[in-house]
């Protein structure tokens, strides 16, 4: 049975990928920060592993958490969004919250997890947005949000030259009904994880390194 492991599982797109995948008949590792979340991913029969990106000695422990697996799918989904534009200077406390989860925790978890990857000839699909494309920005909000997309953009397309035998991605799931997402954003959240599946299933080796949306488009980093 093939191995799936969802990094940020607990809610929204992370674990509507665990319920799908598990639904597939793959075997799922989950991680998540809490015991809520445990229990709802073992509601769905995933393995659950502790893991909170931005504690250093908490992903530092990922290699040793999955050690000996070979992980055909591997998504790093945890994120975090702060919402002020460019008219005002980012705190501290919001660069450091968003760049820790969104890009040094995705960096940390990278070398560990991506040799696992390899030896399954797998896909590492790393959660991006199309709020990280430079050509086509049209307004500054959340920009710490989008400099911290663009930065993994950018950590990822770099990586892939250290684990050929890997595929990895960013991957745009488009804006979707979630706690980050909203309400009234207007993408189901099942649209968005079906999509992503389809996507992760049918990549080609062109595909290296590159960001995709979730309903197959193809798209460029800048
Ligand atoms: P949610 O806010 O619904 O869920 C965020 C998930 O990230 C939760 O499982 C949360 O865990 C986890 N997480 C946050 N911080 C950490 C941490 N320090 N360590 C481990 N896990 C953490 O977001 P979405 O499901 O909407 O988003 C998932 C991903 O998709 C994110 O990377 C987001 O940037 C990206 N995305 C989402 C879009 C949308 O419209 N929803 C659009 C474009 C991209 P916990 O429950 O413990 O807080």
């Amino acid at each position: 049975m093939s191995t799936v492991l969802v990094i940020g599982a607990s809610r929204g797109i992370g674990l509507e990928l665990v319920r799908q995948y598990r639904e597939e008949g793959r075997r799922v590792i989950a991680t998540v920060r809490d015991e809520a979340g445990r229990e709802r991913v073992q509601a769905l029969g995933a393995e659950a592993k502790q893991i909170d990106v931005t504690n250093p000695a908490s992903v530092s422990g990922l290699a040793w958490l999955l050690d000996g697996e070979k992980i055909d799918i591997a998504l790093y989904v945890a994120g975090v969004i702060r919402r002020p534009n460019a008219l005002t200077p980012p705190t501290q406390q919001d660069f450091d919250a968003v760049m820790h989860t969104n890009v040094l925790g995705a960096m940390q978890a990278l070398p560990q997890v991506a040799p696992m990857v390899e030896e399954a000839g797998g896909v590492f699909a790393f959660l991006s947005s199309s709020m990280s494309q430079i050509g086509s920005v049209d307004d500054s909000g959340s920009w710490v949000y989008r400099v911290s997309k663009a930065a993994l953009n950018m950590a990822v397309a770099a990586a892939q030259n250290d684990y050929p035998r890997a595929t990895l991605i960013t991957i745009d799931p488009g804006w979707v009904q979630t706690d980050m997402g909203g309400a009234t954003a207007p993408v189901q959240i099942e649209d968005s994880v079906s999509g992503m599946r389809s996507v992760i299933a049918t990549l080609t080796p062109e595909d290296k390194g590159q960001l995709l949306h979730y309903d197959g488009r193809r798209a460029a980093h800048w």
